[in-house]
């Protein structure tokens, strides 16, 4: 009687670490959703902050705690994308297992390409918070490939029951991202080169993989909001060049990029930087479908002059 009884639980059991599903909090929703391809069944995420948020500026809550203290995995951005408000989240936790440098703390920087790291001392001149490298680097699908396999290995060795889950996931979201960033390549191919200009500089990683390039911000620096002089240069600089579209993550204030897209003639776009950011991105994949779809629909229309 007691055999069956374990016989039949066996399947249940065998579907689950032996602790229970392993509890995943990331800073931003782009690395859960990563971890939920990854994961599967056997892990359970958490994102700080939700994807129509600015990454750098998050509000502490005190649920956060409870979901810090209770976590297996910690995921972050690094290069300080954090630091406004995780380190003191983190200490009230109390939770040694995701504390940097413990086996359920991951740094997703490590191994990607990360641009404009700087060469010489690091200072914060007017405020910079991009002061080791921009952390927006999660918005190259090829730096997306290098994170889901750091959490494939994390997820493996935190719970080494589902480590052939886990590479059997890896394989089939790497499968999905391979296709579709050919078609994301395809789709944006005709535009190779044009310029755009971004509110903040959120796109470095996504323009070099798409071959476009920034021509300037609506920040003076990043965090810094625009300011009269600058915006008459970027006005000046953006009728010189034609730049044809404003790039502008949900969260800052419309007035300026507006005015400068009038003055201009540039389209202003709301492009999303993070899974969540729009419904429609609900996932890493679908936030590059939406953005890459967006983008290129706006310079079609330019370039036929509508
Ligand atoms: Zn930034």
């Amino acid at each position: 009687m007691k055999k069956t009884v374990l016989l039949a639980l066996l399947p249940l059991v065998s579907a689950a670490p032996a602790f229970g599903t392993v509890k995943v909090v990331s800073s931003i929703q782009d690395f859960a959703s990563i971890a939920d391809s990854v994961g599967g069944k056997r892990v359970e995420t958490f994102a700080l902050s939700r994807g129509y948020q600015d990454p750098h500026f998050v509000e502490p809550k005190p649920s956060f705690i409870l979901k810090l203290s209770r976590a297996d995995l910690l995921i972050v951005a690094g290069l300080e994308l954090e630091v406004g408000y995780l380190p003191p989240l983190l200490d009230q936790s109390r939770n040694g297992k995701i504390r940097p440098g413990s086996p359920g703390y991951l740094d997703a920087s490590a191994g990607c390409d990360i641009l404009e790291r700087p060469t010489g001392v690091v200072t914060r001149a007017m405020g910079d918070v991009h002061p080791f490298g921009n952390p927006h680097y999660w918005l190259d699908p090829s730096n997306g490939r290098v994170i889901a396999r750091a959490i494939a290995a994390k997820l493996s060795e935190i719970d080494s029951a589902g480590a052939a889950e886990y590479k059997s996931n890896l394989a089939a979201f790497e499968t999905t991202l391979a296709e579709a960033e050919k078609k994301w390549e395809a789709t944006l191919a005709p535009y190779a080169g044009t310029e755009v200009v971004t509110y903040h500089n959120s796109w470095p990683n996504f323009l070099k993989r798409f071959g476009l390039k920034a021509a300037g911000y609506i920040e003076p620096k990043p965090g810094i909001p625009p300011s009269p002089a600058h915006t008459v240069e970027l006005i000046n600089l953006m009728n010189a060049r034609k730049v044809p579209v404003i790039l502008m993550e949900p969260y800052f204030d419309e007035r300026t990029p507006r005015s400068v897209a009038q003055k201009t003639g540039a389209t202003l776009l709301r492009f999303i930087p993070s899974v969540g950011g729009v419904p429609q991105a609900k996932d890493y994949i679908s936030l590059f479908d939406y953005d890459v779809k967006l983008l290129a629909e706006a310079l079609a229309t330019k370039r036929a002059g509508r």
